[in-house]
């Protein structure tokens, strides 16, 4: 059986007390540790992780974290900017080059290279966004998502096939990279994409938000 991964990337979503009520919802606690063999990661703002590090410890949950993004520098005077040593002991996973940090925040290749550089330095693995077979995507990554834009948080999630296709190419390129599909993912289209046999996962937005919706979410990956 394929190693399964799930991403839940919440973006700019949550205060802590919001963060604390998903982590604390029955099901979790009662049932995700029945469901340790997918590998889930959780991403979310980066005021939410120490708080959801303690939960996490606390209820000995199969639960990793990540983030959203990083500083494409290390330690120093830039303001505002999360470094990815800052976050040593605090996560295990960093997404970079998700299309909205590339779109809205102008990240271009070589920035996103540079976070990579980062994180690799400071042991963080790599969850890689893209959008087609084409992008360039550094040799170090562990994960790499397709994520094809139009289906990006607007319900009209891509056709699985095609997908299959895409995560195909990607993987030709890059062997031994697990491949995650991401674009509108619901616990009722989730089992047709991890059945494709080039697609060895999901990253999922809108559908983690809810706790309730996104264990069903990790019910029905069980294909
Ligand atoms: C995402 O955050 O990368 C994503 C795929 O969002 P959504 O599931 O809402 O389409």
């Amino acid at each position: 059986m394929k190693q399964l991964y799930l991403v839940a990337n919440w973006k700019s979503n949550k205060t802590i007390e919001e963060s604390i009520t998903w982590i604390q919802s029955t099901s979790w606690r009662t049932n995700l540790k029945l469901k340790e063999g997918i590998i889930f990661i959780l991403c979310p703002p980066f005021i939410a992780l120490a708080t959801l590090k303690d939960e996490i410890q606390k209820a000995n949950l199969p639960i990793l974290l990540g983030v959203q993004n990083i500083s494409q520098f290390g330690n120093g005077a830039y303001t505002g900017e999360v470094s990815a040593g800052m976050l040593k002991g605090l996560v295990e996973y960093v997404i970079i080059g998700h299309s909205e940090r590339r779109k809205y925040f102008s990240e271009t290749d070589e920035m996103l290279f540079k976070k990579v550089e980062q994180a690799k330095l400071a042991g963080l693995k790599v969850i890689y966004c893209v959008e087609s077979s084409t992008v360039s995507v550094p040799l170090q990554v562990d994960l790499i998502a397709y994520e094809p834009i139009a289906a990006i948080g607007s319900g009209k999630p891509e056709n699985p096939e095609d997908a299959e296709r895409v995560c195909k190419q990607i993987k030709e390129k890059h062997t031994n990279i697990p491949i995650l599909y991401g674009g509108s993912v619901t616990p009722d289209n989730i089992a047709m994409y991890l059945k494709q046999p080039s697609i060895d996962g999901a990253l999922v937005g809108g559908s983690s938000l809810d706790p309730e919706r996104f264990f069903h979410l990790i019910e029905a990956s069980f294909v």
